[in-house]
């Protein structure tokens, strides 16, 4: 299928849940997640309406970027992988938005990093939804203390919050408890709009709990 027929199948299928759920159609953002395509598929899925593009890792986000350099202005690039605390820099001066910070010494270095020059860097705090020792993020009684630190970053601008639950059985709960968490978030006054859940797989299910960006790679660009 051509990127453009699958960007709109995708944007067809948000469009759906959004209604289902009772939402308004523009509630939910699409976050085409291009890692591993290269910047060739990102201009077409461009030139076919996409404007936010989600990455994983640094090196390939930066070269893309950089690839992409013409259109600069009209792209949000939004690094949605793992960041280590001393690969920060180039992430501070390049991206728009991380969805995975998960510790305080991180978001410090990317607001002391990012340039004044720029808009304050958008930034979510990734949550450990599953539990699993392997996953990155932060357990969920670790996020409203780190976002009340994070928001007074001054270079930063707290967005939310991000997840990637569990494929399964179990995905429904953690869905909800990223909604749960996100309402704690809102309760303690911090002004959070984005809760960045749902991939190819379980986009539906992400948009019934409450999600407003949803990341999707293999639905937009095909198979990795
Ligand atoms: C790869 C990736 C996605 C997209 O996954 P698909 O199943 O291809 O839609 C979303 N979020 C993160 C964090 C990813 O690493």
């Amino acid at each position: 299928m051509a990127i453009s027929d699958s960007l709109q199948a995708t944007k067809n299928r948000i469009a759906a849940a959004c209604v289902s759920a009772g939402r308004a159609p523009d509630a939910v953002r699409l976050l085409a997640v291009s890692k591993t395509f290269p910047a060739s598929a990102v201009r077409e899925a461009f030139a076919a309406g996409a404007q936010a593009f989600g990455e994983n890792y640094v090196q390939e986000g930066l070269a893309k970027i950089e690839a992409l350099i013409d259109l600069r202005s009209q792209l949000e690039w939004h690094l949605i992988g793992p960041l280590q605390s001393n690969k920060t820099r180039p992430v501070a001066e390049q991206f728009d938005w991380v969805h995975s910070v998960d510790r305080l010494k991180t978001a410090q270095r990317l607001s002391e990093q990012r340039p004044t020059g720029l808009p304050p860097l958008n930034v979510c705090l990734q949550i450990n939804i599953s539990g699993e020792a392997s996953k990155s993020g932060l357990l969920p009684a670790e996020a409203v203390p780190l976002a009340r630190q994070v928001a007074t970053l001054p270079r930063l601008r707290l967005r939310g919050l991000m997840a990637i639950p569990e494929p399964g059985p179990e995905a429904a709960a953690q869905h909800r408890a990223m909604a749960d968490l996100f309402d704690a978030l809102k309760a303690e006054g911090l002004a959070v709009d984005t809760l960045s859940l749902g991939m190819s797989a379980d986009l539906e299910a992400a948009i019934a709990a409450g999600s407003t960006m949803v990341r999707v790679g293999t639905a937009v660009f095909g198979t990795r």
